[in-house]
């Protein structure tokens, strides 16, 4: 179908949708056929199966060829509706008995894009086409007066004339719906957002939570495979933490937490990621970064956070990390190199605290 409906996603809407059109079209202009070929129409009703046929060739002509993408209407709605009108008033007009149908029709076209045209089209199409009608019945009863039912012509106006504005409330209404609907879309859009932060989020500190640390573990672990560019991970662990809950009280310990995550969060490079590991413990994942490289980098922001201004948030505060950092090897596990960190984070713990040990 590709030939016919193009690769454009609005331009094979726009298609399909002429096709449907295109169908229905066909059926009514098989009717006239019979009509006329069975004598029961006048074969000047021809012209409203050239006009339809010459029409919808056009249509997608223009359709086809992209002269309508990113336009206000690349359906083109409003011209096919007008169009349709303008077949509506020549079946009024030309086909015996054809007056309900006609109008029938006319319904249908609006009815069939109330959600694409606005109110103002729904209106602009109905009144056109009525006025049209109101005018060929004028002429006719001037130039034919003996082959018209005036009383019939009437109630066959008044009946669409009722129609239009009533349309026009229920354009109004779809559109308000329609209106909602997306409004509803960017609620919801917002709250699965939001949801995706929750869940992937420590909530106090804003660094990463555990289980999604894991997850970037595991899709650097599969990168690594087959860049073979080093990796390495460092276990943070705030010295004698206890002591600052003990002293300070817990919430000056909380504030410590979130202070220490956002330094080390606006310190690291685009790459790297932070995450909340346990209670006092933080995980920074270095992607293609060896183990020197990345002992360089924890230093440095070891030494940040020693020279942070702590006693602004309690007099006396001092705060200061350690760490353990390892560099991962494609022969062991994850949790082999997270082991190590830890081994290294240790024997920072043991050596004095405040340092950065290697793996
Ligand atoms: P070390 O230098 O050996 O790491 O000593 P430490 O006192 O930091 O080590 P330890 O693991 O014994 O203590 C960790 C403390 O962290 C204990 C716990 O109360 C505290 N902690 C864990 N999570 C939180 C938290 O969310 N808020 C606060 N304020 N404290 C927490
Ligand atoms: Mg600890
Ligand atoms: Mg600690």
């Amino acid at each position: 179908m590709r030939p016919v409906l193009t690769a454009h996603p609005v331009q094979r809407r726009a298609i399909k949708r002429l096709l449907v059109i295109s169908q229905a079209y066909l059926l009514i202009w098989l009717v006239l056929a019979i009509a006329i070929l069975s004598g029961n129409a006048p074969p000047l009703v021809w012209a409203i199966v050239v006009y339809g046929v010459a029409g919808q060739l056009a249509f997608y002509a223009i359709l086809r060829a992209g002269f309508t993408l990113g336009r206000a209407d690349p359906l083109l709605c409003f011209p096919q509706a007008l169009f349709g009108a303008g077949a509506v008033v020549m079946g009024y007009a030309l086909v015996p008995f054809g007056q309900g149908p006609a109008l029938q029709t006319l319904f249908v076209i609006l009815v069939f894009d109330l959600h694409r045209l606005s109110s103002r089209q729904i209106a602009f199409v109905a009144t056109t086409t009525v006025a049209m009608l109101a005018a060929f019945v004028i002429v006719k009863s001037y130039v034919n007066p003996a082959g018209i039912d005036l009383r019939q012509e009437a109630l066959n106006l008044s009946m669409a004339v009722l129609v239009v504005p009533l349309l026009t409330i229920v354009s109004g209404k779809v559109k308000r719906v329609q209106l909602r609907q997306i409004g509803q879309k960017a609620e919801l859009d917002r709250v699965l957002g939001e949801l995706e932060t929750l869940s992937k989020r420590d909530a106090m500190t804003g660094a990463y939570n555990r289980r999604h640390m894991l997850e970037l573990l595991d899709a650097e672990l599969k990168r690594q495979r087959r860049n073979h560019l080093p990796f390495s991970v460092a276990m943070l662990d705030i010295d004698f933490f206890k002591r600052v809950n003990d002293t300070h009280g817990h919430a000056i310990g909380d504030v410590v937490l979130k202070q220490l995550a956002a330094i080390a969060g606006a310190s690291q490079r685009a790459t790297d990621s932070l995450a909340r590991w346990g209670g006092e413990e933080f995980l920074v994942l270095l992607p293609e970064s060896a183990a020197g490289e990345a002992r360089a980098i924890i230093d440095q922001l070891r030494l940040q956070i020693e020279r942070h201004d702590w006693a602004q948030y309690a007099p006396g505060l001092q705060i200061t990390f350690s760490s353990g950092v390892a560099e991962h090897a494609l022969a062991v596990s994850l949790e082999q190199t997270i082991e190590l960190a830890d081994g290294a984070l240790y024997r920072a713990k043991e050596t004095g605290r405040n340092r950065v040990e290697q793996a």
